[in-house]
């Protein structure tokens, strides 16, 4: 954390960048990463440049936020922290004001519980309460403790005094994998405890950080919410399912398929769908949106079946290597149709055809991904593009590291 509690002034998020030496180029790439992250269905950055997007959030007073957490492995903060480039990661601790974080606050016991309470009084209602892990309940919620307090009770006492909550993880929505049958914990999520608030929920084991920082920010800059679904997640990072943009689609729809690890279909890339894949019933953006700024470092891309980890009646509910109904079958708009399989009866000819027909609808796939609204541009010509308006120092490495 870069600053914490009480009593600081309250800066905006430029004041804060430029104390931070950090390099106006620097906020800019990570504006431009925002954009492509989170296209559509927010206010900064639906119809946004990446320069707009910079102005409005430097505008903004960063947001205070304590972190709380519970029944957790800690995952969702690791996969918030470990973008590959460093700098994005230490630009989230300048964009906003994380006052109390377990894990990664210098202070502990004592100290700690102190800065947790100075934290809250000083900005009561006006904080943003993130939660990572489960609530257990059963055995009068004496699964966890915090402090010698139960988990439920630190979160109620806390949870009521923040203006927004956000339930990072699986864990924080519903139970995730606590949850698991049997749950001996009676493990349970936010919305179950604090049901008068509204919770904003981002499933995921882990979900992606950007959609986190695009809900904080959003909220920040524009002073609203995004819109959700029926269970409060942001429909722009769960509008759709995995399925839908897989790059290994158009192997589903020409019915090839990985039968077990390792065989021919493996190491072909084909469809995992015989191997327990969850895609076909998953809401997630894991397809388009990959993680730690790594291209294709997501389940499927590494050659694992999805697991559903955005589902609550898929992840942890459903064995691993159990098929799912298809409900759908019908490919995206974008993709073109292709004629289903031929197993034993296979000709020559239907090989060749099939494979044609599977290479188009692979590479529609990836297609998919600049659908009407969602393609803004890519990182490098979002700054070519700036460079060009002058609003950007020349190219030249030994500026890159110039304070702003
Ligand atoms: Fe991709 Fe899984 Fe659908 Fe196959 S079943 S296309 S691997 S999401």
């Amino acid at each position: 954390m870069n600053d914490t509690v009480a009593n600081q002034q309250r800066n905006t998020i430029a004041e804060q960048l430029a104390n931070s030496g950090v390099s106006r180029r620097r906020f800019l790439q990570f504006c431009a990463a925002l954009v492509a992250a989170a296209p559509a269905g927010l206010a900064l950055t639906g119809q946004a440049s990446a320069s707009q997007v910079a102005r409005s959030v430097g505008r903004s007073i960063r947001p205070y936020v304590i972190w709380l957490h519970l029944q957790d492995c800690t995952g969702c903060t690791e996969s918030l922290l470990h973008a590959s480039q460093p700098d994005v990661a230490s630009l989230i601790f300048d964009l906003i004001s994380l006052d109390y974080h377990e894990t990664l606050m210098a202070a502990s016991g004592h100290q700690a519980e102190s800065v947790l309470e100075h934290a809250v009084a000083a900005n009561r209602g006006n904080f943003i309460l993130v939660v990572e892990g489960a609530i257990p309940t059963t055995d009068q919620a004496s699964y966890m403790k915090i402090a010698g307090k139960p988990a439920l009770d630190v979160l109620r006492h806390i949870g009521s005094q923040a203006a927004l909550l956000i339930a990072i993880g699986s864990c924080s929505s519903w139970g995730g994998i606590a949850a698991a049958s049997p749950n001996p914990s009676n493990a349970v999520g936010v919305s179950e405890i604090l049901k008068d608030k509204a919770v904003i929920s981002l499933p995921g084991c882990p979900p992606n950080p950007y959609t986190f920082l695009s809900v904080v920010l959003e909220y920040a800059a524009m002073h609203r919410l995004p819109a959700l679904d029926a269970i409060n997640r942001p429909k722009f990072a769960y509008d759709r399912l995995i399925h839908e943009d897989c790059p290994r689609r158009g192997h589903f729809d020409a019915g090839r398929f990985a039968s077990i690890y390792g065989d021919e279909g493996h190491r072909q890339g084909w469809c995992l769908y015989k191997l327990g894949c969850k895609g076909p019933v998953t809401h997630a953006a894991c397809s388009t949106r990959h993680f730690n700024d790594v291209p294709n470092a997501w389940p499927i891309g590494i050659g694992a079946p999805c697991i559903g980890c955005t589902e609550k009646s898929a992840a942890f509910q459903i064995p691993l290597f159990q098929v799912v109904d298809i409900h759908s079958i019908t490919p995206p708009e974008a993709l073109p149709s292709v004629e289903l399989p031929v197993q034993k009866s296979q000709t020559a000819a239907a090989l060749v055809v099939g494979a044609i027909a599977g290479a188009a609808a692979t590479a529609a796939a990836v297609a998919v991904r600049r659908l009407p609204g969602r393609d803004k541009p890519a990182e490098s010509e979002d700054l070519e593009e700036l460079e060009k308006l002058g609003a950007l120092e020349p190219k030249d490495t030994d500026r890159d590291s110039e304070p702003r």
